[in-house]
């Protein structure tokens, strides 16, 4: 058993947690980040969509600001992250070439027209338009259509390739240790450290909590649970499929094609997906989801019949009771950075935002403080600390990895 110093612990190595490592390497921290396999959480499955119109929900106008906020703070993000990384621009897969929503039935266009409506009371911005425009927009949509829909703020990136550069970054100036973290460390109310699964242990001066679905087996206070997702990987001919993402309902289930820029032997990489389901996280696709997900995307895109399936991948999204993601301090020591659900990609850029005003870095991206304002008003972790962490059971870490602190906390989030 061996013990380590550094200034900032990252425990968990998703797109999230090598955000904040990032970001605290650039305030100068000595930073070392915890994961046994970086990556291969939910962010391995990600589609990349950049959505906050089409992602806005009833009944949730603080997400949809979350949205806005991160999405505005992308482009700067993308930009500093590819310098960072000595990549070319472009690298990270940034498009912002919006978005065409399709509707398969008249059940589907009803449903769509209530979505345009709340888009229109929210100043989002998305448009009616035409089955024959919808064709003109994007050549690859076939005839089987009731309506469609031009969104230009919904915009999208390659996950792999961000979480790629961000592992770049962090391999060249912190220091990655592919272990788990099985419990965080206490001493008098402050999280000063954290025992990783072969019994070492890291003392630091803050602890970022990023570990996705599994955060609350460390801590109470985080009340995650795992909402497992499947998308498939197409490779497709660039002039079978589409160029942007098109995105709609077939028969009431949701369903997406993100395609990537086309490569030089003039194909194309597209995510279809995905689905959404509550239960365990089991990294398992099921055939029946697969069959759906390719009819329900051939429905709109008939080109995607001579696409070669490369890949499925089943991750699980870190969901929280309200299903709006933990930013901020949590306890002394202890920041959080994860429930970011289904918009983690989206959130990425806010997240920076976030952590660059908990660690004094000076922030990317000029709209950070509405960013960081939005995040203290939807994001704020402390709404859920008091309810499932009380002040006496911060003492000791084993409250927190109990299998019975942790079931009553998957109860109150069923
Ligand atoms: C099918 C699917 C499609 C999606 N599509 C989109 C999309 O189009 N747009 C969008 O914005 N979002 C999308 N999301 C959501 C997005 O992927 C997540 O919100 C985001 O990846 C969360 O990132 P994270 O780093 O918090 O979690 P993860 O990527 O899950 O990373 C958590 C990390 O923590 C590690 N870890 C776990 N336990 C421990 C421990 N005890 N100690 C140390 N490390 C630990 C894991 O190994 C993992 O690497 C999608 C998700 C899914 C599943």
């Amino acid at each position: 058993m061996s013990s380590r110093a550094c200034d900032v612990l990252v425990i968990g190595g998703g797109i999230i947690g090598l955000t904040a490592a990032w970001r605290a390497l650039e305030a100068g921290a000595s930073v070392v980040v915890l994961d046994p396999a970086p990556g291969d959480g939910a962010t391995h499955a990600a589609a990349g969509m950049l959505a906050p119109v089409l992602e806005a929900g009833f009944g949730e106008p603080g997400q949809a600001r979350l949205g806005t906020a991160s999405l505005a703070l992308w482009p700067a993000f993308a930009e500093a992250l590819e310098h960072a990384a000595g990549l070319a621009p472009g690298a990270v897969g940034l498009e912002t070439t919006g978005t065409l929503a399709v509707a398969y039935d008249s059940d589907d266009l009803v449903a769509m027209r209530r979505m345009l409506a709340l888009h229109r009371e929210w100043g989002l911005g998305s448009a009616e338009i035409t089955p024959d425009e919808a064709r003109h927009r994007e050549p690859a949509v076939g005839q089987r259509l009731a309506g469609a829909a031009w969104v230009p703020r919904d915009h999208r990136v390659d996950p792999r390739a961000v979480h790629g550069a961000l592992a770049a970054v962090v391999a060249a100036r912190g220091t990655v240790v592919r272990r788990a973290a099985v419990s965080l460390t206490w001493a008098e109310g402050t999280v000063v450290g954290a025992v990783d699964e072969a019994g070492d242990g890291y003392a630091a001066g803050t602890v970022v909590l990023a570990a996705g679905h599994a955060s609350g087996t460390l801590f109470a206070g985080a009340p995650t649970r795992p909402v497992p997702g499947t998308t498939l990987r197409l490779d497709a001919a660039a002039d079978r499929s589409p160029a942007v993402v098109v995105r709609g309902a077939v028969q009431g289930r949701p369903v997406y094609a993100v395609p990537r820029a086309p490569r030089s032997d003039g194909r194309r990489e597209v995510v279809v997906g995905a689905t959404s389901d509550e239960r365990e996280d089991d990294h398992l696709t099921r055939a029946g989801d697969v069959f759906a997900l390719l009819r329900d995307a051939r429905a709109f895109l008939p080109g995607l019949d001579d696409a070669v399936l490369v890949e499925t991948t089943t991750r699980s999204r870190p969901g929280s009771p309200d299903n709006a993601p933990l930013l901020g301090r949590a306890a002394d020591g202890l920041c959080l950075a994860t429930g970011h659900h289904r918009n983690g990609i989206l959130l990425t850029a806010l997240t920076a935002a976030a952590v660059d005003r908990a660690l004094g870095v000076a922030p990317v991206g000029s709209q950070a403080a509405e960013a960081v304002e939005a995040a203290d008003q939807f994001a704020d972790p402390r709404r859920f600390v008091d309810t499932y962490a009380s002040a006496d059971t911060y003492m000791s870490a084993d409250t927190y990895t109990s299998a019975d602190t942790y079931s009553t906390t998957r109860g109150g989030t069923a």
